[in-house]
């Protein structure tokens, strides 16, 4: 089992390369969890908002007291606890952006995870076994959010102090309203595969133009545009699942 937590530690060391833009400069990390912070002195940040030298890199490991990454120590290799201030995207080690590379974000989860499932820890420690536990959770969590591009800006506008109200949106355009409902209303009546694929394909090209919206008012920092166009997202996605369900129906 030891021997299992010594290999994920290159692997881990592998996937922690990133490049990230400061003000006036262009800096590479390699090893970002270890060796950023020693490397770069001072604030780097992304869009003017967002720290990326997280004071939680900077940490002791629980059990031989030398520095630890997110994960692992760097010394003894043993599984850390889960960072109560990374962010997830500071996790899953990836640009802090919307435009995210999905299939790349998705081989560093499947790399993660294949280090931190709690099955290659049944012979450790309790302490172990539950840092494991939690660190499977939080990356799974982490993942979960930044994989869809609907919660992925419900978190990038949370980082950047949007926050959200649960339910319907009172700023909801109302023609927007009366859209949705028409749809809602087709959806429920018709039995024709055929008109259930044209709205799935209508709201395929409206989420796909709205990510693309999305992408390019967070990059301008313009945050009440993105926030208008997540309310837009939350509907068409909503619309989205009702699909699935009819098409499942239909089968
Ligand atoms: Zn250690």
């Amino acid at each position: 089992m030891l021997r299992a937590a010594h290999r994920c530690v290159p692997n881990l060391q592998n996937i922690c390369s990133a490049t990230a833009s400061g003000p006036g400069k262009t800096l590479r990390f390699v090893g970002k969890y270890c060796l950023h912070l020693k490397k770069v002195k001072g604030h780097l940040t992304l869009n003017s908002s967002r720290c990326l030298c997280s004071r939680s890199s900077v940490r002791k490991c629980w059990s031989c007291g030398s520095s630890a990454q997110l994960f692992f120590c760097s010394s003894c290799n043993s599984i850390q606890p889960p960072s109560d201030t990374a962010t997830y995207f500071e996790i899953l080690n990836c640009d802090q952006t919307f435009a995210l590379d999905t299939r790349k974000l998705q081989g560093k989860y499947i790399e993660l995870q294949r280090c931190l499932h709690p099955d290659n820890f049944g012979q450790k420690s309790q302490t172990e076994q539950k840092y494991s536990e939690e660190q499977s959770a939080l990356v799974n969590k982490a993942y979960r959010t930044l994989q869809k591009p609907l919660t992925r800006s419900v978190y990038l506008l949370q980082l950047r102090g949007v926050e959200l109200e649960e339910g319907t949106d009172s700023t909801a355009d109302p023609s927007l309203l009366v859209k949705i409902m028409e749809v809602n209303e087709k959806l429920a009546e018709t039995q024709s595969l055929d008109e259930v694929n044209a709205v799935d394909r209508e709201v395929q090209v409206t989420l796909k133009n709205l990510t693309e919206q999305m992408n390019a008012s967070l990059n301008k920092g313009d945050l009440r545009t993105a926030r208008e166009i997540l309310t837009r997202m939350k509907y068409f996605a909503n619309l989205e699942e009702k699909v699935k369900e009819k098409l499942r129906e239909n089968l």
